[in-house]
């Protein structure tokens, strides 16, 4: 395809968008390619699995679940780079919103909805979530520590005052 400036590759949640070229802010990056489908039906689709429908407004969605629909393999991030704009169409575009380097993969913010149904803070591989549980874990061991430390200094009083009751 031409005027593609990213690929496809190896992400930390399976496949991901990654930048070819840089991207200006509010540069276009892809289309979010699909059938049209009106609410009622994206909805029962969602419910039997289906986890790329878009919903463009209060009446349309876009199912995006073709593999020609490369817009699909943008991941979720909840610091994302890029974001979903709507243009006449009704369509979804997937633009810059800050300066994209080379290699950075391309993410967007799926929203609260798709983020409490399917993704969830304890499992979210977004840079922002695994920093937040890293420093979390990184307290969490510290505190373990200073217990660890606190035990040890006690049993040592209480040595010392066994010793100088014989
Ligand atoms: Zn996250």
């Amino acid at each position: 395809m031409p005027n593609r400036k990213f690929r496809i590759g190896r992400a930390r949640t399976g496949l991901g968008l990654f930048a070819t070229e840089p991207f200006k802010k509010r540069e276009y990056i892809v289309t979010y390619r699909g059938r049209m489908l009106r609410n009622p039906e994206a909805e029962r689709l969602e419910a039997r699995g289906s986890r790329y429908m878009f919903e463009v407004n209060t009446r349309w969605t876009i199912d995006g679940s073709k593999r020609s629909n490369v817009a699909r393999y943008v991941n979720h991030s909840c610091r994302p780079n890029a974001e979903a704009i709507e243009r006449r169409g009704p369509t979804i575009v997937y633009c810059a919103r800050r300066r994209i380097k080379p290699d950075e993969e391309i993410t967007v913010d799926y929203g609260k909805d798709y983020f409490a149904a399917f993704i969830g803070k304890s499992r979210c591989q977004c840079p922002k979530c695994r920093e937040r549980r890293a420093e979390q874990q990184a307290k969490r061991r510290a505190k373990a520590k200073r217990a660890a430390r606190k035990r040890l200094k006690l049993r040592r009083e209480r040595r010392i005052a066994a010793k100088s009751k014989r």
